[in-house]
Protein backbone atom coordinates (compact mmCIF):
# COMPACT_ATOMS: atom_id res chain seq x y z
CA UNK A 1 0.00 0.00 0.00
CA UNK A 2 1.26 3.41 -0.63
CA UNK A 3 0.25 7.45 -0.32
CA UNK A 4 -1.48 9.06 -3.04
CA UNK A 5 -2.20 12.72 -3.99
CA UNK A 6 -5.31 12.96 -6.20
CA UNK A 7 -5.32 16.57 -7.88
CA UNK A 8 -8.05 17.66 -10.05
CA UNK A 9 -9.70 21.19 -10.55
CA UNK A 10 -12.90 21.18 -8.93
CA UNK A 11 -15.48 19.36 -10.52
CA UNK A 12 -12.79 16.99 -11.80
CA UNK A 13 -14.21 14.27 -10.03
CA UNK A 14 -11.23 13.82 -7.23
CA UNK A 15 -13.49 13.29 -4.70
CA UNK A 16 -15.64 10.52 -6.25
CA UNK A 17 -12.48 8.43 -7.03
CA UNK A 18 -11.28 9.22 -3.97
CA UNK A 19 -13.94 7.24 -2.27
CA UNK A 20 -13.43 4.44 -4.70
CA UNK A 21 -10.22 3.87 -3.97
CA UNK A 22 -11.08 4.26 -0.62
CA UNK A 23 -13.99 1.37 -0.64
CA UNK A 24 -12.23 -0.73 -3.48
CA UNK A 25 -8.69 -0.51 -2.87
CA UNK A 26 -8.49 -0.20 0.94
CA UNK A 27 -7.28 3.58 0.95
CA UNK A 28 -7.74 5.73 3.57
CA UNK A 29 -9.36 9.12 2.04
CA UNK A 30 -8.29 12.57 3.81
CA UNK A 31 -10.17 15.10 2.30
CA UNK A 32 -9.60 18.58 4.04
CA UNK A 33 -12.88 19.71 1.95
CA UNK A 34 -14.97 17.58 3.96
CA UNK A 35 -12.77 17.72 7.20
CA UNK A 36 -13.29 21.57 6.56
CA UNK A 37 -17.25 20.91 6.10
CA UNK A 38 -17.84 18.90 9.02
CA UNK A 39 -15.80 21.10 11.31
CA UNK A 40 -18.56 24.25 9.90
CA UNK A 41 -21.26 21.52 10.09
CA UNK A 42 -20.36 20.79 13.69
CA UNK A 43 -20.84 24.58 14.66
CA UNK A 44 -17.15 25.11 16.06
CA UNK A 45 -14.37 27.82 16.21
CA UNK A 46 -12.46 26.70 13.53
CA UNK A 47 -15.88 25.96 11.36
CA UNK A 48 -17.07 29.67 12.53
CA UNK A 49 -13.66 30.65 11.11
CA UNK A 50 -13.62 29.06 7.99
CA UNK A 51 -17.39 28.93 6.70
CA UNK A 52 -17.37 32.48 5.30
CA UNK A 53 -14.39 32.12 3.51
CA UNK A 54 -15.22 28.23 1.77
CA UNK A 55 -18.17 30.12 0.54
CA UNK A 56 -15.98 32.22 -2.04
CA UNK A 57 -13.87 30.00 -2.76
CA UNK A 58 -10.92 31.24 -0.68
CA UNK A 59 -8.65 29.56 2.00
CA UNK A 60 -8.38 29.24 5.48
CA UNK A 61 -4.93 29.96 7.47
CA UNK A 62 -2.74 27.23 6.94
CA UNK A 63 -2.46 26.56 10.82
CA UNK A 64 -6.09 25.31 10.53
CA UNK A 65 -5.48 23.43 7.89
CA UNK A 66 -2.22 21.40 9.13
CA UNK A 67 -4.39 21.17 12.51
CA UNK A 68 -7.18 19.25 10.44
CA UNK A 69 -4.59 16.81 8.24
CA UNK A 70 -2.48 15.95 11.04
CA UNK A 71 -5.36 14.70 13.94
CA UNK A 72 -6.65 12.99 10.96
CA UNK A 73 -3.31 11.69 9.87
CA UNK A 74 -2.46 10.61 14.21
CA UNK A 75 -6.09 9.30 14.68
CA UNK A 76 -6.29 6.76 11.51
CA UNK A 77 -2.00 5.69 12.10
CA UNK A 78 -2.93 2.19 11.81
CA UNK A 79 -3.93 2.52 8.31
CA UNK A 80 -1.21 1.33 5.32
CA UNK A 81 -2.28 4.06 2.68
CA UNK A 82 -3.89 7.48 2.11
CA UNK A 83 -5.34 9.19 -0.65
CA UNK A 84 -4.85 12.65 0.02
CA UNK A 85 -7.79 14.36 -1.34
CA UNK A 86 -7.77 18.11 -1.53
CA UNK A 87 -4.42 18.31 0.40
CA UNK A 88 -1.51 19.96 -0.57
CA UNK A 89 -3.31 22.99 -2.35
CA UNK A 90 -0.42 25.14 -2.11
CA UNK A 91 3.57 24.50 -2.67
CA UNK A 92 4.00 25.56 0.79
CA UNK A 93 1.26 23.29 1.84
CA UNK A 94 3.18 20.22 -0.23
CA UNK A 95 6.33 20.93 1.94
CA UNK A 96 4.80 20.65 5.09
CA UNK A 97 3.04 17.52 3.94
CA UNK A 98 6.53 15.85 2.82
CA UNK A 99 8.29 17.45 6.24
CA UNK A 100 5.47 15.46 7.84
CA UNK A 101 5.64 12.00 6.10
CA UNK A 102 9.76 11.89 6.01
CA UNK A 103 9.61 12.44 9.53
CA UNK A 104 7.77 9.50 10.24
CA UNK A 105 9.91 7.20 7.37
CA UNK A 106 6.72 7.69 4.88
CA UNK A 107 6.91 9.17 1.29
CA UNK A 108 4.30 10.31 -1.51
CA UNK A 109 4.59 7.45 -4.06
CA UNK A 110 2.41 8.47 -6.50
CA UNK A 111 0.25 11.93 -7.79
CA UNK A 112 -2.78 11.53 -9.59
CA UNK A 113 -3.67 14.09 -12.19
CA UNK A 114 -7.46 14.34 -12.86
CA UNK A 115 -7.14 15.78 -16.08
CA UNK A 116 -10.59 17.49 -17.35
CA UNK A 117 -11.47 19.99 -19.84
CA UNK A 118 -12.47 23.83 -17.84
CA UNK A 119 -16.05 23.56 -19.91
CA UNK A 120 -17.15 20.77 -18.59
CA UNK A 121 -15.95 21.62 -15.43
CA UNK A 122 -18.66 24.08 -14.56
CA UNK A 123 -21.29 22.19 -15.31
CA UNK A 124 -20.17 19.52 -12.98
CA UNK A 125 -20.27 21.46 -10.03
CA UNK A 126 -23.11 23.58 -10.66
CA UNK A 127 -25.29 20.86 -10.94
CA UNK A 128 -24.04 17.99 -8.43
CA UNK A 129 -25.51 17.41 -5.01
CA UNK A 130 -24.68 14.96 -2.38
CA UNK A 131 -26.37 12.44 -0.41
CA UNK A 132 -26.62 13.26 3.07
CA UNK A 133 -26.63 10.13 4.44
CA UNK A 134 -23.29 8.26 2.88
CA UNK A 135 -21.97 10.86 1.13
CA UNK A 136 -22.61 9.98 -2.60
CA UNK A 137 -22.24 12.44 -5.28
CA UNK A 138 -24.81 12.96 -7.98
CA UNK A 139 -25.28 15.68 -10.79
CA UNK A 140 -28.52 16.82 -12.49
CA UNK A 141 -27.50 15.69 -16.05
CA UNK A 142 -24.52 13.56 -15.42
CA UNK A 143 -25.31 11.14 -12.94
CA UNK A 144 -29.20 10.86 -11.92
CA UNK A 145 -30.01 8.57 -8.79
CA UNK A 146 -31.91 5.37 -10.64
CA UNK A 147 -34.97 5.94 -8.88
CA UNK A 148 -35.95 9.97 -8.50
CA UNK A 149 -35.09 10.91 -4.57
CA UNK A 150 -33.49 7.72 -3.58
CA UNK A 151 -29.72 7.37 -2.94
CA UNK A 152 -28.76 4.46 -5.18
CA UNK A 153 -26.02 3.35 -2.55
CA UNK A 154 -28.05 3.71 0.87
CA UNK A 155 -31.32 4.34 0.19
CA UNK A 156 -31.42 7.83 1.61
CA UNK A 157 -33.67 10.57 0.94
CA UNK A 158 -31.85 13.50 1.95
CA UNK A 159 -29.92 15.45 -0.13
CA UNK A 160 -27.72 18.55 -0.31
CA UNK A 161 -25.83 20.93 -2.56
CA UNK A 162 -22.59 22.50 -1.56
CA UNK A 163 -22.52 26.48 -0.58
CA UNK A 164 -19.72 26.96 -2.83
CA UNK A 165 -21.14 25.47 -6.11
CA UNK A 166 -22.40 28.35 -7.69
CA UNK A 167 -21.18 29.56 -10.80
CA UNK A 168 -19.53 33.09 -9.58
CA UNK A 169 -17.45 30.73 -6.78
CA UNK A 170 -16.11 27.99 -9.00
CA UNK A 171 -14.57 30.43 -11.15
CA UNK A 172 -12.71 32.06 -8.38
CA UNK A 173 -11.88 28.18 -7.41
CA UNK A 174 -10.96 27.11 -11.03
CA UNK A 175 -8.52 30.96 -10.94
CA UNK A 176 -6.98 29.47 -7.49
CA UNK A 177 -6.38 25.68 -9.23
CA UNK A 178 -4.60 27.02 -11.66
CA UNK A 179 -2.43 29.55 -10.14
CA UNK A 180 -1.80 28.22 -6.74
CA UNK A 181 -2.23 24.20 -6.97
CA UNK A 182 -0.90 23.01 -10.47
CA UNK A 183 2.45 24.40 -9.48
CA UNK A 184 1.92 22.11 -6.41
CA UNK A 185 2.47 19.23 -9.09
CA UNK A 186 5.48 20.72 -10.49
CA UNK A 187 7.16 20.86 -7.33
CA UNK A 188 6.40 17.60 -6.65
CA UNK A 189 7.84 16.58 -9.75
CA UNK A 190 11.22 18.51 -8.49
CA UNK A 191 11.45 16.33 -5.80
CA UNK A 192 11.40 12.99 -7.92
CA UNK A 193 7.58 12.55 -7.39
CA UNK A 194 5.79 10.00 -9.88
CA UNK A 195 3.01 12.46 -11.85
CA UNK A 196 0.71 9.70 -13.91
CA UNK A 197 -1.86 12.14 -16.12
CA UNK A 198 -5.65 10.60 -15.83
CA UNK A 199 -7.97 11.51 -18.27
CA UNK A 200 -11.05 12.56 -16.26
CA UNK A 201 -13.16 13.17 -19.17
CA UNK A 202 -14.28 9.31 -19.53
CA UNK A 203 -17.01 7.80 -17.72
CA UNK A 204 -16.61 7.19 -13.17
CA UNK A 205 -15.95 3.56 -14.39
CA UNK A 206 -13.04 4.17 -16.81
CA UNK A 207 -11.24 6.50 -14.72
CA UNK A 208 -11.15 4.32 -11.56
CA UNK A 209 -10.62 1.18 -14.37
CA UNK A 210 -6.95 3.78 -15.16
CA UNK A 211 -6.52 4.73 -11.40
CA UNK A 212 -6.81 0.58 -10.29
CA UNK A 213 -3.92 -0.13 -13.19
CA UNK A 214 -1.80 2.44 -12.21
CA UNK A 215 -2.13 1.31 -8.72
CA UNK A 216 -2.04 -2.61 -9.62
P1 LIG B 1 -12.90 20.72 -1.80
O1 LIG B 1 -13.94 19.91 -1.08
O2 LIG B 1 -11.57 20.03 -1.87
O3 LIG B 1 -13.37 21.23 -3.14
O4 LIG B 1 -12.64 22.04 -0.88
C1 LIG B 1 -13.69 22.96 -0.64
C2 LIG B 1 -13.12 24.25 -0.05
O5 LIG B 1 -12.49 23.98 1.22
C3 LIG B 1 -12.03 24.93 -0.87
O6 LIG B 1 -12.56 25.76 -1.91
C4 LIG B 1 -11.32 25.75 0.21
O7 LIG B 1 -12.09 26.87 0.57
C5 LIG B 1 -11.32 24.78 1.39
N1 LIG B 1 -10.15 23.86 1.38
C6 LIG B 1 -10.16 22.52 1.19
N2 LIG B 1 -8.93 22.01 1.27
C7 LIG B 1 -8.10 23.06 1.51
C8 LIG B 1 -6.68 23.19 1.68
N3 LIG B 1 -5.87 22.13 1.58
N4 LIG B 1 -6.20 24.42 1.90
C9 LIG B 1 -7.00 25.51 1.99
N5 LIG B 1 -8.34 25.45 1.84
C10 LIG B 1 -8.89 24.25 1.60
Amino acid sequence: MSNVIIFGAPGSGKGTQSRLMHSHLGFKQISTGDLLRAEVESGSEVGAMCENLMAHGKFPENDIIYGLVTKYLESNSSSKGFVFDGFPRTVEQAKFLLGYLAEKSKKIDVVLKIEVKQELLVKRIVDRFTCKDCGEIYNKHFKRTSVEGLCDKCGGSSFSSRSDDTESTVKTRLNIYDQSTLPVVEFLESKNTKIVSIDGMKSETEVFDEIKAVMA
